[in-house]
């Protein structure tokens, strides 16, 4: 089973927890925007939690294994878990973030920092988008199976 070394995250791990691997080895452009955005989330009472941040490939794979075993087919789960060549959680570049109250707030919020959904059935799931600061979030994709960047292997 995965640990905390490959990005599994105890509960209650938040954005600024730097000791934390999944937190610590995500790209520093998303973590210095969550931050912030964090920041000023709190001044209204919203906390973000961490659900899961940066992934080893070997952590990724374990999750599609149990997608797999859960949805009942590697078509079915594609549609909620990337693999390990194509995740963004591997490369750093993407979190999951909680509670509702939280994404509700970068739901409203998150362009301002770049933070944007990228998937409509994962309204935990960001990714930084620096554009979206000026022109807004890009339009999401129903579910990674539309992302073009999932089509590789
Ligand atoms: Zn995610």
């Amino acid at each position: 089973m995965a640990g905390e070394a490959d990005g599994a995250v105890p509960d209650g791990t938040t954005v600024f927890d730097d000791e934390i691997p999944g937190v610590a080895n995500l790209d520093p452009d998303l973590l210095g925007a969550l931050r912030l955005a964090a920041a000023d989330a709190a001044n209204e009472g919203v906390r973000f939690f961490v659900d899961s941040g940066w992934r080893s490939p070997e952590y990724q794979e374990q999750l599609l294994r149990e997608a797999v075993s859960k949805y009942g087919s590697p078509e079915q789960a594609a549609r909620w878990v990337a693999t390990p060549g194509t995740s963004a959680h591997v490369s750093g570049e993407a979190i999951d973030i909680g509670h509702s109250d939280a994404t509700a707030w970068l739901s409203e919020h998150g362009a301002a920092y770049g933070l944007c959904q990228i998937y409509g059935n994962e309204p935990w799931h960001y990714e930084l988008r620096p554009e979206a600061i000026d022109h807004g979030c890009p339009a999401m994709y129903a579910d990674p199976t539309r992302d073009p960047r999932m089509q590789q292997r």
